[in-house]
This record gives structure tokens, sequence and C-alpha cells, in this order.
């Protein structure tokens, strides 16, 4: 699923995930690949939190969301269609919100708003990166590793 997703395209992508729950599913699943952590007490068991895939320290109760700590955080934005947003600023950066507004019928604030956390990111990831190739995975998960 994980390399999978890297290399799909904007149709498989929209196939993929098609709902919030899988776009959850894959953020939990990505997060939290090497076991889960508790960011507060470093705690390594966990129990189901209140919200999907969430997941909550059996030792301090804190609970964390499968969005916490990526981009996708407070995103106003249906998950599927943020998907697809940052799928497209991935594989072509110099996209227009204009374009974005069209292709994802979204209005072109919150595209604007998005890419830039996007944008960001990928800002980010370059400077850091060697070879300067972005996984869309890494963006995705980006303000989590940092
Ligand atoms: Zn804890």
């Amino acid at each position: 699923m994980l390399t999978i997703f890297d290399k799909i395209n904007i149709k498989q992508l929209q196939t993929f995930f098609d709902d919030e729950e899988k776009c959850l599913a894959f953020l939990a699943e990505e997060k939290w690949h090497d076991g889960f952590v508790c960011r507060n007490c470093g705690n390594t068991k966990y129990c189901s939190g209140k919200t999907p895939y969430s997941r909550r320290c059996t030792r301090c109760k804190k609970e964390e969301s499968a969005t916490a700590h990526t981009i996708f955080h407070r995103c106003k934005i249906y998950l599927p269609d943020a998907f697809k947003l940052a799928h497209l600023v991935c594989n072509s950066p110099e996209i227009s919100t204009v374009e974005l507004s069209n292709t994802l019928q979204m209005r072109q604030m919150t595209c604007w708003s998005f890419k830039k956390k996007v944008t960001q990111c990928i800002d980010e990831r370059e400077d850091m990166s060697i070879e300067g190739k972005i996984e869309l995975k890494e963006i995705i998960l980006g303000n989590g590793k940092r």
C-alpha cells in the first residue's frame, strides 16, 4: 500500500482514497509504521481513541488523531480532495490555484491556502534532501517527522 501510494497517478489515487476513512487509515498506517510512541510521555502502548484511527496512550490518556502532525491537521477540506490536491501540487508544483480550483471543484481560496501548506512542505524537504527527490508520502507526513 505504501509503495503504491508513491507511484500512483491521480485516477488511481481517486479510486483508492474515495472516502475519509481510507485517508485516515492510510495516515495512521504511515504515521505509526514503526509503532506507536506517545508524544507526551513516550509510552508505546495504546488503545483506540474517539475518532476513527486515532490512538490513545494507555498511560497518560493523551489522544493523537491520525491527522495530527501531518499537513492534514485541522484541514477543512474533505480528505480525499486534500489528498488529490497534495498529489497534484507534488507532481506539478507550478500548478495555479485556478487550475486546482477547476480540477477539484473547490473554492480558489481553499485551494490557495492548502497549496501553500503543501508547497512549504516541499520547499523544506528540498533543502534537506540531497537528490531533491520528494515523495508524496514525505509531504503528507512532513510535519510529523521534523
Ligand atoms: Zn502518554
